[in-house]
């Protein structure tokens, strides 16, 4: 089931890719195993997926020890600060940064084992109240920010989109964040590249590989429903 999932998933990227001309472009599929089993993420292993996406970190660092070490881990969810220190060395990407302690933390963290961390600035494009994530308009001054830290370098910008039935809705919300990342870029600052788009999950990577994302994260469309609503 996981193999003819990841071809279908796959195959949609690419033909989105195809569609909208963006040929030469990439789009990584981050395979998002929250809650799954080790046993589940081999089969997808097994398929070539190297990139997964978990939400904890006490789960993302068991499954680290536990699978091969040529797994690029992303921390794809909400971070509390004192978890920081075990992601250092485990994880590739940290998509979830939205203030500037947490940042700090991270910087701390990296600089104390003499590497640094790669990030992502979590975007509220919809400004939903229940998301994490900083306003579009207070993205700037936080990258200001987090940009003068010797050992956090962020890479991009990360979304979670609504959660809606149509898709088509969550476009604008893409271009947004595509928006955000241009207007950033222009500004020029010290120690920021905006190359990479985390944005598109189950209900609407297509559209999210339509609007330029680099990395979608699928987990439902990939490994089924998860039991618990996390
Ligand atoms: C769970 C999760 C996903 C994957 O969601 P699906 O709808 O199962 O594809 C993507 N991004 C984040 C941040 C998540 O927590």
């Amino acid at each position: 089931m996981i193999a003819e999932n990841l071809a279908l998933v796959q195959g949609n990227i690419a033909a989105a890719l195809q569609r909208t001309g963006q040929t030469g472009q990439d789009t990584a599929l981050i395979a998002v195993s929250k809650t799954k089993p080790v046993s589940m993420i081999l089969e997808a292993y097994e398929q070539g997926i190297r990139d997964f996406g978990e939400n904890k970190v006490q789960e993302l660092t068991d499954k680290y020890e536990q699978l091969p070490k040529d797994i690029r881990w992303h921390m794809i969810g909400h971070l509390q600060r004192n978890k920081v220190k075990y992601l250092i060395g485990r994880t590739v990407l940290i998509h979830s940064v939205d203030s500037l302690r947490l940042a700090e933390e991270i910087n701390r963290e990296a600089g104390k084992r003499n590497t640094h961390m790669d990030i992502l600035i979590e975007v509220n494009a919809a400004g939903e109240e229940s998301k994490f994530g900083v306003r579009p308009d207070a993205a700037l001054c936080l990258i200001t920010e987090i940009a003068k830290l010797p050992y956090v370098h962020i890479k991009g910008l990360m979304t979670i989109a609504p959660d809606t039935q149509d898709p088509e809705e969550n476009r604008k919300y893409f271009r947004c964040l595509k928006q955000l990342a241009v207007d950033i870029t222009r500004k020029n600052v010290d120690n920021v590249s905006m190359h990479v788009l985390s944005m598109g999950m189950t209900n609407d990577y297509v559209v999210a590989v339509e609007e330029g994302s680099s990395y979608v994260r699928v987990g439902t469309g990939i490994f089924g429903g998860r039991n618990l609503n996390v």
